[in-house]
């Protein structure tokens, strides 16, 4: 900044009746940030400000709410939500995954997230995609990539063509993919709702996955794991991954059905040693609330409201979600009166099956419900979120030098959370991505037959 008057003329002033800085400065009252640029100069109360707010040309947003971007830990660009299981969505072509990435983003954007981790993609479909947006074809949210998941033969998400079996090939997977432009590393830890894995069974040893953590640290690379059986996050922890993904302390038994798609696992098993193991490693956890049949069950139960009657299928498939909703609150409470709460962020998992693009606030709503004040909720999908990334240095709070990332809502979410549904403007590196006419065409979701 030279203070110069083209300098302080391209400043841009965003004033809300309240700002969420997710940072150190808290709430604002009546809060005005300042963009230079993609960065955030200055944020502050309007009457700290008012000296340098122009008479006109400030963006008012009454009765708003301004926060961080929303930071996506975890989703799956390339698969469209549709109700088709693996099997089927992956007989679509690479090329038509890279569309379903273009559209899933524009929800995403639109919904207020402008950082979003994909955890796993076939080929090189996601690089191919931030190359297009690198190259300005269309706008999306920060990626960082992982690219194909690592998995054994025949493990989870294995269609990606990421299966590595052996140390030698653990290795030589992760090298590569860190070549192709790979942000993270994603590895399966468990087994999942690919046709044939048993998800509370653990799919690599903690050896294995060692042998990734180590390689993908040495090129300075973050790992995470797709974790839904209990082993397989005590094996995440010996091995020094960064994160854990799912986290459903999922122990041996039976298979059991939730309602098709990912919701089909085991029964839920909360152990307070290993929460008390991954506060000792330091482990994020990245908690996908939405996945598992969220979308759904508010379908379900929506229609029941408006008084339609629920086929006895219906009926059967709304009970067996409750209860794994049930399940999965009691786990989320019982990290976070162990403690947790400081490395648990809340991310959607967005793609597999029904888990739409565009709903990060079901999460938020189901942390609220779960234990969360409304305002750690929104840490949860900011700060935090940004922090177990890798990115908190440039994204995930409001203060001056970082990236001018922002969501504005109409009303107080920290009152009511639901207000984070109600998005009236999103900003990425200081540039106005959402609501764009394009983003409003979107058309619902055709399920495919
Ligand atoms: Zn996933």
């Amino acid at each position: 900044m030279n203070g110069s008057g083209s300098a302080a003329s391209a400043r841009r002033y965003l004033r809300a009746a309240q700002v969420v800085t997710a940072g150190e400065r808290g709430v604002i009252q009546d809060g005005v940030v300042v963009v230079e640029g993609s960065r955030i100069a200055a944020v502050g109360p309007a009457s700290d400000l008012a000296a340098e707010l122009p008479p006109e040309g400030v963006q008012e947003f009454p009765n708003g709410t301004l926060l961080p971007g929303l930071v996506d830990a975890h989703a799956h660009l390339t698969l469209a939500a549709d109700r088709r299981t693996y099997e089927q969505m992956v007989l679509d072509p690479d090329e038509m995954m890279a569309l379903v990435s273009v559209r899933n983003m524009q929800r995403h954007l639109a919904c207020g997230v402008t950082t979003l981790r994909d955890n796993g993609g076939r080929n090189r479909v996601t690089f191919i995609v931030r190359e297009a947006i690198n190259r300005g074809y269309f706008i999306g949210p920060r990626l960082l990539l992982s690219g194909r998941p690592v998995t054994h033969s025949y493990g989870h998400f294995y269609w990606c063509n990421g299966v590595a079996d052996g140390a030698v090939a653990i290795r030589a997977a992760v090298r590569q993919l860190v070549a192709e432009g790979a942000d993270h590393i994603k590895i399966m830890a468990s087994g999942g709702a690919t046709a044939g894995n048993i998800p509370y069974y653990a799919s690599y040893d903690a050896e294995e996955l060692r042998v990734a953590v180590e390689a993908a640290h040495a090129l300075g690379r973050l790992t995470t794991a797709h974790c839904r059986a209990k082993q397989s996050m005590i094996n995440a922890v010996e091995a020094g991954l960064d994160c854990i993904e799912h986290a459903e302390f999922l122990v041996p038994g039976e298979v059991v059905e939730y309602g098709g798609g990912v919701a089909s696992s085991g029964v839920m098993q909360y152990d307070p040693h290993v929460t008390e193991r991954l506060l000792q490693a330091g482990l994020f956890v990245s908690f996908t609330f939405q996945a598992g049949g969220y979308d759904s069950l508010v379908e379900l139960r929506t229609k029941q409201e408006q008084g339609e009657r629920l086929t006895a299928e219906e009926q059967r498939r709304r009970d067996a979600l409750e209860h794994y909703y049930e399940m999965k609150l009691g786990i989320f409470q019982r990290l976070l009166e162990d403690g947790m709460r400081p490395r648990l962020v809340v991310s959607s998992d967005a793609g597999p099956f029904d888990c739409e693009f565009g709903r990060m606030h079901y999460g938020l709503e189901l942390a609220v419900q779960g234990g969360l004040t409304p305002l750690q909720a929104i840490e949860a999908a900011t700060r935090l979120a940004a922090d177990c990334c890798g990115v908190g240095q440039i994204v995930g709070t409001l203060e001056p030098g970082k990236e001018a990332d922002l969501l504005v809502v109409r009303g107080d979410p920290l009152k009511d959370i639901r207000q984070m549904a109600d998005v009236w403007a999103v900003y990425k590196g200081g540039q106005h991505v959402a609501p764009s006419p394009c983003s409003a065409l979107l058309p619902g979701i055709v399920p495919v037959a």
